[in-house]
């Protein structure tokens, strides 16, 4: 492709909204525009990708780093809008709100009798603690909802100082709703002050930790009371008992025993289909330098850039296009800048734009029957004599040729 047809707009500054250096690469090298939408590069990008990920092990050949299991494959990064609790040691990962850890008991105790306080205005968790002088894990919090199939209504419990995962919830017991007013009262429930001891028609779902934790602070279904010493099994049961509640940074690995992390990242695919924007998100981060994108082989949208530096003697442009029609018969893909435009500009875009390898074709060279060849992660150009180059017949041989020289 020539980069007239692919219009491309490079840009010196990095755009005022990125939120990473990859990102801001992508815009500056014009493969998005500032609104995210991919340009004709990008579109071109995107479709090379797609193509390559007819190999299943497409991802791993281009040695991102990311992390995941069977299901999902996540890609760390700040402005990730995705939550995932990983194991830097045993490398377990998951969503956040599925993730697995180890929950520690507190120590055990002797059920003692019921008691009903008054707790005026402890409608929160941390009021109802601070009032009583318990600390939050020796209260119940309840959470109530409406099943959306069959308007069953849900009481949940899990421990105080513990945060419900609702994506946990459904797993269980299907869609969801928070429960009206009028189906919490109908239950026999008091909002704020709830319990579910006593309640009518009522699916009871509990934290696998509340059969393992005695004398919890519930509430007495009475506004302005609560009950000391509720006990599972004596006081309540539930039909369901499991974990329910949502991992946190620093809690302990279920597999291992290691203090899970919480990462932001995005998902570069599923079991049923790749998110390519992703990936190419997750490649600019991965592959850059300070001045522009560093692409591996396989996922850079194009093999060689090619340019010719307007000459006064000889024809650069008629060389270099000849060039790149050979290299495309031999199959190597090749963006051909064919402005008349000044080295520097040129050599900046081709370092932005970050194809593997800068092939540049002077007035100084042609005279010696040379080109100049620089792979872009190196510092020095090569020169490289022009037969070679139009006497290609394959990709292959290109790459075996850079890497003799
Ligand atoms: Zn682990």
């Amino acid at each position: 492709m020539k980069y007239r047809d692919l219009n491309l707009q490079t840009q010196r500054e990095a755009p005022n909204n990125a939120r990473t250096e990859g990102f801001s690469f992508l815009v500056r090298a014009g493969y998005l525009t500032r609104e995210n939408v991919p340009t004709k590069l990008g579109e071109h990008t995107l479709d090379h990708l797609r193509d390559l990920s007819n190999d299943a092990s497409f991802l791993s050949h281009l040695s991102l780093p990311t992390i995941g299991n069977e299901d999902e494959t996540f890609f760390p990064i700040t402005s990730g809008s995705i939550e995932v609790a990983h194991c830097p040691a045993c490398k377990y990962t998951e969503r956040l709100e599925l993730a697995r850890f180890a929950k520690t008991p507190l120590p055990k105790e002797e059920e003692l009798p019921l008691e009903k306080v008054l707790t005026p205005d402890c409608h929160t968790i941390e009021a109802l603690a601070n009032f009583l002088g318990v600390p939050k894990e020796k209260t119940a919090k309840a959470l109530m909802y409406t099943r959306l199939s069959d308007n069953q209504f849900i009481f949940v419990i899990v421990r105080g100082n513990m945060q419900l995962s609702e994506a946990k919830l459904k797993q269980h017991v299907g869609d969801i709703r928070p429960a009206t007013a009028e189906e919490i009262e109908k239950s026999g429930a008091a909002a704020g002050y709830a319990s579910p001891i006593g309640l009518k028609e009522t699916l009871i779902v509990v934290d696998d930790l509340i059969p393992q934790s005695q004398n919890l602070v519930a509430g007495a279904n009475e506004t302005g009371y609560h009950l000391k010493n509720t006990n599972y099994g004596r006081d309540y049961s539930a039909e369901i008992i499991t974990d329910l509640v949502q991992a946190q940074a620093g809690d302990t690995c279920s597999n291992c025993g290691n203090p899970l992390s919480v990462l932001s990242a995005i998902s570069l695919a599923t079991r049923k289909e790749y998110r390519f924007e992703n990936v190419l998100l997750a490649l600019a981060e991965t592959y850059h330098d300070t001045k522009g994108l560093t692409l591996p082989r396989p996922a850079a949208p194009f093999d060689v850039y090619l340019m010719h530096l307007p000459g006064k003697e000889v024809d650069t442009r008629a060389k270099a296009e000849e060039i790149y029609k050979t290299l495309q018969s031999a199959g190597i893909s090749v963006l051909f800048d064919d402005r008349d435009e000044r080295a520097g500009v040129k050599f900046n875009d081709a370092d932005l734009i970050g194809c593997p390898v800068r092939i540049t074709v002077g007035e100084k060279g042609l005279k010696e029957g040379m080109v100049e060849l620089k792979p872009r992660k190196e510092k020095d150009n090569r020169l490289m004599s022009l037969t070679s180059l139009t006497s290609l017949t394959s990709s292959a041989a290109f790459w075996d040729l850079i890497k003799d020289q």
